[in-house]
């Protein structure tokens, strides 16, 4: 029988066991907002939590499962019907206290996998306050930055920079592989905002340099910003599965990593 993997089917003894085997504990993080005329609001949760689901499930007896964070910092959307947002400071605060609860129940490893472009400052202050304030480590990656470089320049058609930003190429090539039956391809439209230069675009497959982010409607007419008319459910399933190859590695990298001792020089 394949071991367990769903925190939240645990018993508080087989947590314990988990703890004293060494399980990595993954915590997908996504947001609630609208994503476009063709994709349903909960993409990034179903993104992120399918990719890790899928990941734990193929090494149950080295990783549990989190339930997943569903609401998060998006406020930029709130222009489009169905947008939930979330403070920053309630965001950090509240997945930091996630990591901390682990932590005081002796998991030493944990991993925030991200399913949302905006999450990322804050998850990455989020896995630092964890870091700093308890005796485990914590790590946040977005999924997309587990897509082998080589794999996105092969599948590609939408242009660069833009065609991979929101409702896009790429997340709507993920939908239609994870769950056909959420997409409206026949409301799929490609969006590009009109001022987009070296030093202001957006694109998952490499940021812009500069930091900044305006209301998405000041930009976009239908909530995509992308191209969603380029992707297909075999480019779907070809970013899924080496992601989720990259993942079951990041997992065990992680859990064999050594937590050294720190050094009060004082
Ligand atoms: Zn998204």
């Amino acid at each position: 029988m394949q071991a367990k993997y769903r925190y939240e089917d645990f018993t508080w003894p087989e947590i314990r066991r988990a703890v004293s085997d060494r399980r990595v504990a993954v915590l997908p993080v996504g947001t609630v907002e609208q994503h476009g005329p063709h994709l349903p609001l909960v993409t990034d949760v179903l993104t992120a939590t399918e990719m890790s689901r899928r990941a734990v499930e193929r090494i149950p007896e080295e990783a549990v499962l989190l339930p997943s964070v569903y609401y998060a910092f998006n406020e930029h959307h709130l222009d489009f019907p169905g947008t939930i947002a979330v403070e920053g400071p309630t965001f950090v605060n509240y997945v930091s206290d996630i990591g901390k609860s682990l932590a005081h129940h002796g998991f030493q490893k944990i991993l925030l996998v991200n399913g949302h472009g905006s999450n990322v400052p804050f998850l990455d202050i989020a896995a630092r306050n964890i870091t700093n304030h308890s005796n485990a480590i914590c790590a946040m990656v977005p999924w997309w930055n587990l897509v082998p470089q080589d794999l996105l320049s092969r599948l590609r058609e939408s242009d660069f920079p833009g065609g991979m930003a929101h409702g896009c190429e790429l997340e709507t090539s993920v939908l239609l592989y994870l769950r056909p039956d959420l997409v409206q391809m026949e409301h799929a439209a490609p969006d590009f905002p009109v001022q987009s230069s070296e030093y202001f675009y957006w694109d998952l497959e490499k940021p812009s340099p500069v930091f900044f982010q305006e209301f998405f409607s000041r930009y976009s007419r239908t909530g995509t910003s992308g191209d969603p008319t380029k992707a297909s459910a075999e480019k779907g399933r070809q970013f899924v599965d080496a992601v989720v190859d990259r993942m079951v590695d990041l997992i065990r990298q992680l859990r064999d990593r050594t937590i050294e001792p720190r050094v009060d020089h004082h």
